[in-house]
């Protein structure tokens, strides 16, 4: 066990569906602490930075104006492993593949845009959590 910090963003599709707080609950009900939270409309820059690894992919220019469509809230949560746990509770990518009672099983989008449409980003390992900490927060926002 290893108390750890993950980025985790909630996407256009949970910001204007009004399901942040409903979400967050969900983390603080595992014993998961808040560190940093704020609200971000997020660049083109920005996006080409933490979406590098799907940037050649067909579908990034849709995933982009996705990400575009609202602002996001970006969270840096604490917990024991709350990394893999975290993932654990968003489910798979693909939200019509996501069981009952995951976070994307519950809450993404279950028609054609159901790989795009799936309710929060979250850090798949301590390296990307560490970069993508930085990327979403300035010193001294995370306490
Ligand atoms: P995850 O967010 O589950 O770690 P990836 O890192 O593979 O997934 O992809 C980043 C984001 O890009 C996904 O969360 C999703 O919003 C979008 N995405 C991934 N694959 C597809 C796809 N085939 N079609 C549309 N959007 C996708």
């Amino acid at each position: 066990m290893s108390t750890e910090t993950t980025l985790i963003l909630f996407k256009p599709d949970a910001v204007t569906q009004g399901l942040v707080g409903t979400v967050l609950a969900r983390y603080e009900k595992e014993g998961f602490k808040v560190r940093g939270l704020k609200v971000m409309a997020l660049s083109d820059e920005i996006l080409a930075d933490h979406y590098s690894h799907i940037a050649d992919k067909p579908f990034f220019p849709s995933v982009r104006g996705f990400m575009q469509e609202s602002p996001v809230v970006a969270l840096a949560l604490e917990g024991e492993n709350v990394i893999s746990r975290v993932r654990d509770l968003l489910g798979p990518t693909d939200s019509k593949e996501a069981a009952a009672g995951t976070i994307r099983g519950d809450f993404g989008d279950k028609g054609e845009d159901s790989k795009m449409r799936n309710i929060c980003h979250a850090s798949d390992g301590p390296e990307a959590a560490e970069a993508e900490l930085k990327r979403f927060f300035n010193e001294g926002e995370i306490i």
